[in-house]
């Protein structure tokens, strides 16, 4: 019999992170155990403010779980579909249920995540993410982070030019852009998309609101770097629409309930021609390990939620030089689990 355990975690950052929307210096975490037959797969789920989940919707969604009625772990078709039909939403409390089955069914089966889904253990240079601050003091960090291949830099605001002048006077490490759909304007953003190009970008994610389609698709036809949807693309269903509107997806475990469906939009993309990026929340080496796992997927990897936590209770997936390295360990790749977190 499957028994799930979840207890609230507070996450906390070493510095207050700043998008176009908004800022904040922790981020409210459900960590998960499944427990079968003495062994334990671990889970995490991180509730960002923009998808309307918080510790408390988690606590409730899971208290509803129950996985009793499953004898078998590797029914993991049937035992997610099940979680997913509780009720809608709850993405990431959802996924940390997912991400406990499979470092289960990796424990059970003596082998890595990427193994059981016939991936390679893939190595990729992460890209360390700058948050939105004065163009100086996104320069300043910038300068700190000379270890990474690729710098992700927040936009969407009116001094985006001003920032990312300041940064290219200090490096010239490669950019991802992420604009978290703070340009409103398609003709402007255009012109910015170009001089970005100039500037070193290799991509542009989520130009404008996820709403305007129309203006997205715009913008994809006519870009000269490849634009990668994130906040409209959260789920399976959403990739058909994102097809047209952008040339690739950034997959996250929080956004889309895990592992199992963030294999298949990784594969329903690639089949469809898009690019594929892995990408994350603020979150512990568990969920990082976890989507570390999809990384022979992905053409660009973001995983680096977990570099700048102060209270991180997992150990797994290290860097090395900048990249990402899984350990050989069975499950999600955690190398230090911590059971003392669940009550027995
Ligand atoms: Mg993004």
């Amino acid at each position: 019999m499957l028994k799930l355990s979840f207890q609230p975690y507070d996450l906390r950052l070493n510095r207050v992170f700043r998008i176009s929307r908004g800022a904040r210096d922790r981020a409210p975490l459900v960590l998960t155990r499944i427990s079968f037959e003495g062994v334990h797969g671990y889970g995490e789920g991180s509730m960002p403010p923009l998808y309307g989940e918080s510790a408390e919707s988690a606590a409730k969604f899971l208290s509803a779980v129950d996985l009793s009625r499953f004898a078998d772990p590797f029914d993991t078709e049937s035992i997610l579909q099940y979680v997913d039909g509780i009720a809608p939403g709850n993405a990431a409390a959802k996924t940390s249920v997912d991400m406990a089955l499979h470092d289960l069914i990796g424990k059970l089966l003596g082998m890595p995540v990427h193994r059981y889904f016939g991936l390679a253990a893939a190595q990729h240079y992460t890209s360390m993410t700058i948050g939105l601050d004065t163009p100086e003091k996104m320069a300043e960090r910038a300068a700190e982070l000379s270890e990474f291949r690729y710098l992700k830099i927040k936009l969407g605001t009116k001094d985006d030019r001003a920032m990312i002048e300041a940064i290219r006077s200090v490096t010239q490490q490669p950019f991802f852009v992420d604009a978290n759909q703070g340009w409103k304007n398609k003709e402007e953003a255009l012109d910015l998309v170009h001089w970005l190009k100039e500037e070193g970008t290799v991509f542009i994610e989520q130009p404008m609101p996820r709403e305007d389609v129309t203006g997205n698709a715009w913008l994809t036809e006519r870009s000269p770097l490849p634009t990668i949807g994130d906040e409209a693309v959260q789920r399976l269903s959403d990739i058909k629409t994102a097809s047209s509107t952008y040339h690739g997806i950034n997959i996250k475990l929080m956004k889309c309930t895990g592992l199992r469906e963030g294999y298949k939009m990784a594969v329903t993309a690639k089949a469809l021609g898009m690019k594929v990026m892995l990408g994350c929340m603020t979150e512990t080496s568990c969920a990082i390990s976890a989507a570390a796992q999809l990384g022979a997927l992905a053409d660009w990897v973001d995983l680096d939620g977990h570099l700048d936590t102060a209270n991180n209770p997992y150990e797994g997936v290290e860097l090395s030089n900048g990249k990402l390295v899984l350990p050989d360990t069975p499950g999600i790749g955690l190398t230090k689990e911590n059971n003392k977190l669940f009550l027995p």
